[in-house]
Parts: structure tokens; sequence; C-alpha cells
């Protein structure tokens, strides 16, 4: 991890030891698990969508730092956007973390998720950072699926 920016390596590590929203969410009306083999990330996203909104949005799960931390990440930057500006971000995070788009250019929108440029050097660990991505996009989509980044 040597490589990995300070910030990097201070925003991944307090996700990863105290996640956001890191609970099962009982009431929800979404839910798809996701699994990436490559590293045995596991993660179930639970979300509650009403006209459209993300009202709540939680997941659970066992993995690596990146994986938790990503997931982490992402449930506290979707509550209260719409399924559409989610899509969006799902769109630029997966650009981001495979370095087609300079995080600095865009900033605005990806706000703290930008932590996670990083990742882009590192090819094995962004399935890791997309799992919860792809899960999201599942469960928003359909109400029972399973995801993988196979
Ligand atoms: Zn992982």
């Amino acid at each position: 991890m040597s490589e990995l920016s300070e910030l990097y390596q201070e925003v991944i590590l307090d996700h990863n030891k105290s996640p956001r929203n890191f609970h099962r969410l009982a009431d929800a009306n979404r839910r798809a698990e996701g699994y990436n083999p490559l590293c045995g990330d596991q993660i179930t996203v639970y979300v509650k969508v009403e006209d459209d909104v993300i009202k709540e949005i939680s997941f659970e799960g066992s993995g690596c730092a990146i994986s938790k931390a990503s997931a982490s990440m992402m449930t506290d930057s979707l509550k209260g956007r719409t399924t559409a500006e989610a899509e969006a971000l799902f769109d630029r995070v997966h650009k981001m973390l495979k370095g087609e788009v300079n995080p600095g250019d865009d900033s605005h929108d990806l706000g703290k998720l930008a932590v996670l440029s990083g990742v882009c050097h590192f090819p094995a660990r962004v399935k890791c950072a997309s799992l919860s991505w792809h899960t999201l996009r599942t469960a928003l989509k359909r109400e029972k699926e399973v995801a993988s980044t196979e």
C-alpha cells in the first residue's frame, strides 16, 4: 500500500474501521447480493426506493478494506439521490476506477469518492472498489438478483 497517498489510505482505513450504513435494512424494497471471486469480497446492498428516490441505503458483507470502504462511501453519497442520479454517478465512478477521468476535473460530482481514484493504478483492486456499485445497479434494476464482477 506504500504507493497510495496518505489521504487515500486514511479515508479507506476510516471507512473500513467504521463503515457507514453497515446494517440490514428491514424495510428495503430492493436488494441484491454481489460477489467478487478474485478477492472473496461479498456484499448485500439494501435500498429503499420511493418515487425514484433512494430514501435509505445500507449494506452488509465481508471483504477487503477497499470493497468495504467503497460500499460505505457509496451509501453515504447516494442517500436522497434519485435512481437516475445514482446511475449517472455509477458511470462516473466506473470511469474513474478505470482511470478514464481525472478526478480533479470532476471533483464536484464525485466528492469524497474521488479518493478511490488511486485504485485505478491497481487493476486487481478495481473490482473490489466497483463491487458495491455493480450490486447497487442490480438492486435498482430488479428486486432480487446476484451480481458478480465476472
Ligand atoms: Zn477485495
